[in-house]
């Protein structure tokens, strides 16, 4: 049985998978981090067993070198039968996976302009698996290529059309292999064919980004031409007013660069609360009158129902809505408060299913006769094995 080897390489992490995309079995995961430190280490992951060992030496070389012992002492490395790369940026070029090529290779070193921290770091692990497993075809799964489907006036910026047919400065979206997998996964636990359905998708990690999916196809989504606009993030501010970043030049003397790192890194939940970008923090802090956090969460929903109510709009109709990653899965207090903002679209919580889907459990968290809302946990390794079998039958 082949099984299929899923790699994420990331500008200081390389996190792998080794799963079969038949019988969704995960035979083993791990995470290379601190790549770019002297103490770099990698953990491995099995289905009773947990390690972590340090790495050699920095860099990725060591790391996909230590996986590959592990795959050999473990007697995976023979049964790889496809391996599948997770790329970030695949421009207006990659409308859907692809098998990797030279040329395709040359196409995703012409996007990095749109991408420069993600999509170099992606190739790293690209290359890296092509000299071990020469013998081995390799896919690219994109993060933006779900949402190519996007009708022209949800993709477009009112801006001089030169910047869009010149220079590619349009909406794009990201997380859609995550968008992708949930929708899937929304139709098959509702028991409804995914071709019928309307459906709005909350991926809320670090990241977070809200998509409209109609009949399968992402419709519109709140990601744009980088991941840093739409909703509030962990340490991005997500929508702002465009005059900001001139504003805080003239009266703080910042320089642009200054500027993007701090509405990339010290923004959104960090920024707001003073004190973490982690829900889980800030949920404890919260509860214990901390004025910072509770802001942070109140913008935070606020802001997500804002988008929940314009995503309806391509829809018509919601069938359901999805919330997912790390805070979707978990925070039952943001699911609350942010169905609360949406009753004027239907949506009433049952505050008992809302707090069941807290233990792991996917399924409905609203009340009889309410708008469907949802947990599904995601599962992008899955989907990314699920694309690479795709593209090479
Ligand atoms: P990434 O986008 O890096 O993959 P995740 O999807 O794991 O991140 O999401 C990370 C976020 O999920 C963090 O803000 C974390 O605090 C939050 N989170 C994880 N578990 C819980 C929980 N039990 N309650 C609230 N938030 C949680």
């Amino acid at each position: 049985m082949g099984l299929t080897l899923v790699l994420n390489s990331g500008s200081s992490s390389l996190k792998f998978s080794l799963l079969d995309p038949e019988t969704r079995r995960l035979y083993l995961s791990g995470l290379a981090e601190k790549l770019l430190v002297p103490t770099p280490q990698i953990t491995f992951r099995s289905r009773d067993h947990t390690r972590t060992e340090a790495l050699p030496a920095k860099g990725h070389k060591p790391a996909m070198q230590a996986i590959l012992a592990e795959l050999e002492a473990q007697g995976f490395k023979e049964r790889v039968e496809a391996v599948g790369h997770r790329v970030v940026h695949g421009g207006e070029r990659f409308k859907s996976s692809t098998r990797i090529t030279p040329e395709v290779i040359a196409a995703i070193e012409a996007c990095a302009a749109l991408a420069p921290l993600h999509n170099p770091a992606n190739l790293l692990g690209i290359r890296l698996a092509l000299a071990h497993f020469p013998q081995v075809p390799q896919v690219a799964v994109f993060d933006t290529a779900f949402h190519q489907t996007l009708p022209e006036y949800a993709y477009r910026y009112a801006l001089p059309g030169e910047l869009y047919t010149r220079y590619g400065v349009r909406r794009y979206g990201f997380h859609g292999t995550s968008h992708q997998y949930v929708t899937r996964r929304a139709a098959e636990l509702l028991g409804r064919p995914l071709e019928t359905l309307g459906l709005i998708s909350a991926h809320l990690g670090n990241g977070c980004s809200i998509t409209a999916v109609r009949q399968g196809q992402s419709v519109d989504t709140s990601m744009g031409l980088t991941p840093l606009e739409g909703l509030v993030m962990g340490t991005r501010s997500g929508d702002l007013d465009p005059n900001i970043p001139q504003y805080l030049s003239d009266t703080l003397g910042l320089t642009l660069e200054q500027i993007t790192e701090l509405l990339n890194k010290k923004s959104g939940l960090l920024g707001l609360s003073g004190l973490s970008n982690d829900m889980r923090e800030l949920e404890q802090a919260a509860a214990q009158d901390h004025a910072g956090a509770k802001l942070a969460l109140e913008v935070f929903c606020y802001r997500l129902a804002k988008y929940v109510a314009a995503m309806s709009v391509p829809l018509g109709r919601i069938d359901a809505l999805i919330f997912t990653g790390g805070i979707g899965e978990n925070s039952a207090w943001v699911r609350r408060k942010t169905l609360k903002w949406l009753g004027g679209l239907g949506f009433q919580v049952d505050e008992e299913r809302n707090q069941q889907a807290v233990r792991g459990q996917p399924g409905i968290i609203t009340a009889e006769g309410s708008t469907l809302a949802m947990v599904v946990n995601t599962d992008e390794e899955l989907m990314i094995a699920w694309e690479t079998r795709a593209v090479l039958s």
